[in-house]
C-alpha cells in the first residue's frame, strides 16, 4: 500500500490543534475578562518578551511592518532621509521605509548567508556620502532572513553613528556571539504572522529596544500620538497588538526556545540526507550563530524543475522569495541600488528554493521528501 503524501511547505495549523485546548480555554477567558485592547495580556507579553530578547522594552504592535515604519518614525526619520537595507528580503521592509517618506536604498547581499553584505553597505555609504542619492544617510536596517543573523559586528562597525535597526520577522531566538537577534542594534522589529517561528493566529508585531526614549516614543505613535488619552502630542497612527493575539503569544513564546530546537533537528537532517548531492547548496551555518530555519533554503539550477518535480509527489515548497524588491513592478527602475548595482542579489533569486520546514514535519515525512530530491537527481541529466 502506498501512502499518499500532502507536505505543506510551512503549518502553523499543524501548531494550532497541538495545543487546541489550552488556546480555546485563553481566548475564552479573554473574551470574558471584558478587556480586549491594552489590557493585562499584552503587558505580559511586553515585559516576557523583553526578557526573552535580553532587552529593557518590548511595544506591541499590529504587525511586522509596523513595527518597522514606526521605529524610523520614532527615530524622528522621514522625508529628505536615506534608509539603507537588501533587496533580498519580504517587501514588507522596502514598504515600510517608504511609509515614512524616507528613500531606500538597496545593499547587495552576501551570497551564502543571503544577508545584507558590510562591503557593498561600506561601498554604498560611502557614496550617499558624496552625494550620490538624493538625501542625507540616516538608518541601516539589515535583515536576519530566513533565521541567521546578518553579520552585526561588521555592520554595526560600517554604520559607525547611524542607528541600526535589525529586522527580526524571521529570526525570533536566533543568536550572534550568544547576543539575541534585536538587542545588537538601536532596535529589534518582529512580526508575529502565522508562519514565524513565534506567531500568532492572525497578525501581530513588536519592537524590541533597550532605548527607554524610543520605547516611550514608539508607545506614544502607536495610539494616534497620544501622550495622555484624547491628546495627541505628535500625529500617529492606530498599531496595536491586541489581548486575543498576545494571550496567543503568551501561551507559545514558553515554547518558543523548544520549537526552534526541533526546527533545528529538522535542518540536521535535511543536512544529512543532502549533502552529497554536489549540485544543491545548503544553507550555511556560521559559526558563532545560532539559526533558528524560520526558512530552509537551498540553491540550485533549474530550480523549477524539481519545484515541480516534488509537487507532482505531494510536496509545496517555496520560494522566498521570487523577485528581489528591485525587480518587482511596484518598485523597478524607482529605488536606488549600491553603486555596483546588486549582482548577488540578482545571481541568487533564480535558484532558491524553500524545503518543508516547520514543527511538527515528521521524521518520516523529512525522509521521503529528502529521497524525493535523490531521485529527482538521479533520474535527470543536469545532475553531474
Ligand atoms: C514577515 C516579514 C515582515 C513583515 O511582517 P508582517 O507582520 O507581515 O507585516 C517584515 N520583514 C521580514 C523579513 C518578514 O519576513
Amino acid at each position: 500500500m502506498t501512502k499518499t503524501y500532502s507536505i505543506l511547505q510551512a503549518n502553523p495549523n499543524s501548531y494550532f490543534q497541538q495545543y487546541r485546548e489550552i488556546i480555546l480555554k485563553k481566548i475564552e477567558e479573554v473574551l470574558d475578562s471584558g478587556c480586549y485592547i491594552n489590557g493585562e495580556q499584552v503587558k505580559l507579553f511586553e515585559k516576557q518578551f523583553a526578557q526573552y530578547c535580553n532587552v529593557a522594552h518590548a511595544v506591541g504592535v499590529a504587525n511586522g511592518t509596523d513595527a518597522i515604519e514606526l521605529t524610523l518614525r520614532a527615530l524622528n526619520i522621514g522625508p529628505g532621509d536615506l534608509v539603507f537595507t537588501v533587496s533580498h528580503t519580504a517587501v514588507a521592509t522596502v514598504a515600510a521605509i517608504e511609509r515614512t517618506g524616507a528613500l531606500p536604498v538597496l545593499v547587495d547581499i552576501t551570497q551564502n548567508t543571503y544577508t545584507m553584505c558590510p562591503v557593498s553597505l561600506a561601498e554604498t555609504l560611502s557614496a550617499a556620502y558624496k552625494g550620490k542619492y538624493p538625501g542625507k544617510p540616516a538608518a541601516i536596517i539589515p535583515v536576519h532572513l530566513y533565521g541567521e543573523c546578518a553579520d552585526m559586528d561588521e555592520i554595526l562597525h560600517v554604520a559607525g553613528q547611524l542607528p541600526v535597526i535589525e529586522d527580526c520577522a524571521q529570526a525570533h531566538g536566533a543568536k550572534y556571539n550568544n547576543k539575541n537577534a534585536g538587542s545588537m542594534g538601536i532596535a529589534g522589529t518582529f512580526s508575529f504572522y502565522p508562519t514565524k517561528n513565534l506567531g500568532t493566529l492572525g497578525d501581530g508585531g513588536c519592537i524590541v529596544t533597550s532605548n527607554t526614549l524610543l520605547a516611550e516614543q514608539i508607545k506614544i505613535l502607536r495610539e494616534y500620538g497620544w501622550k495622555q488619552r484624547y491628546i495627541s502630542n505628535s500625529p500617529g497612527i492606530n498599531s496595536r497588538l491586541d489581548e486575543l493575539h498576545a494571550s496567543i503569544l503568551n501561551i507559545f513564546l514558553p515554547m518558543l526556545n523548544k520549537s526552534n530546537e526541533i526546527r533545528r533537528k529538522i535542518a540536521k537532517i535535511y543536512y544529512t540526507e543532502l549533502q552529497k548531492l554536489k549540485s544543491v547548496q545548503l544553507p550555511l551555518e556560521k559559526p558563532n550563530r545560532t539559526h533558528v530555519y524560520h526558512l530552509y533554503v537551498i540553491q540550485l539550477d533549474n530550480r523549477d524543475m524539481l519545484k515541480i518535480f516534488l509537487s507532482n509527489r505531494g510536496i509545496t515548497t517555496g520560494i522566498h522569495y521570487p523577485q528581489p524588491v528591485h525587480k518587482q513592478p511596484a518598485y523597478i527602475n524607482r529605488l536606488p541600488l549600491s553603486p555596483h548595482g546588486l549582482p548577488e542579489t540578482d545571481k541568487v533569486f533564480p535558484k532558491i528554493l524553500s524545503l518543508p520546514l516547520y514543527p511538527g514535519l515528521s521524521e518520516n515525512d523529512i525522509l521521503y521528501i529528502t529521497s524525493t530530491i535523490q531521485k529527482y537527481f538521479d533520474s535527470s541529466t543536469w545532475n553531474n
